[in-house]
């Protein structure tokens, strides 16, 4: 998912005590998966677009959270950071696994990406609000997207821990966005404005034949 969203839920504290509880909650966070944010020119994996069959498998879960895992999540960060998006999934890179990397925070180098291995949605929260969401594997196109506000989440982290998470604003969309394209869903299956959705797809030259409406 790339970054053009109209807004964020984060709070902002105190910049000195906010920057060193970043930077513990970074070192926690990070594990082994320590990788430059610098976009580099030729990433390790190219992005599946709109069309590829790719994008329509939908993705195994994780036995065993391993080196191997690892390795991928690095490759998709490096991939993600090359294309300046906020959010992955390994079926975008021909992986059909059940992992996703998300970092909301790209242009800060002390923040640590989220890792999300199996992630299910436990919970939503009552109301459901609009965002202009985007998708790496469809550039250029920004369409209104209906979803719940707030989520609970559980996946397992890149050390394969067991994790939850209550997420809202910006995170609770992204986490929803790339966790659809693990059952080959993508946004654009959900923009209910149906000219809409047709005139962005023609403008980018996309076919409308490949989206695969949700009800
Ligand atoms: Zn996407």
């Amino acid at each position: 998912m790339p970054p053009r969203i109209a807004q964020s839920s984060r709070q902002r504290g105190p910049a000195l005590a906010s920057s060193f509880a970043k930077l513990a909650r970074s070192a926690e966070q990070s594990g082994r998966l320590q990788v430059s944010k610098d976009p580099v020119d030729t990433p390790p994996y190219d992005i599946h677009t709109l069309g590829d069959q790719a994008l329509r498998e939908p993705a195994k879960r994780i036995g065993k959270v391993d080196e191997s895992v690892r390795a991928l999540a690095r490759d998709m960060l490096v991939s993600m950071y090359a294309a300046r998006g906020i959010g992955l999934a390994a079926p975008q890179i021909g992986q059909a696994l059940q992992l996703l990397v998300i970092d909301l925070e790209i242009e800060d180098p002390n923040s640590a990406p989220l890792v999300l291995i199996n992630p299910e949605i436990t919970s939503v929260g009552g109301s459901l609000c609009t965002y202009e969401e985007g998708c790496l594997s469809i550039p250029g196109v920004y369409l209104d997207v209906v979803r719940p506000s707030t989520v609970e989440v559980s996946y397992r982290d890149e050390m394969g821990r067991p994790k939850r998470m209550k997420a809202d604003g910006l995170m609770a969309r992204c986490i929803q966005h790339e966790m659809d394209h693990l059952n080959g869903v993508l946004f654009v299956d959900r923009v209910t404005d149906h000219d809409k959705l047709r005139e962005g797809l023609d403008e980018k030259g996309f076919n409308p034949a490949d989206v695969h409406t949700v009800a």
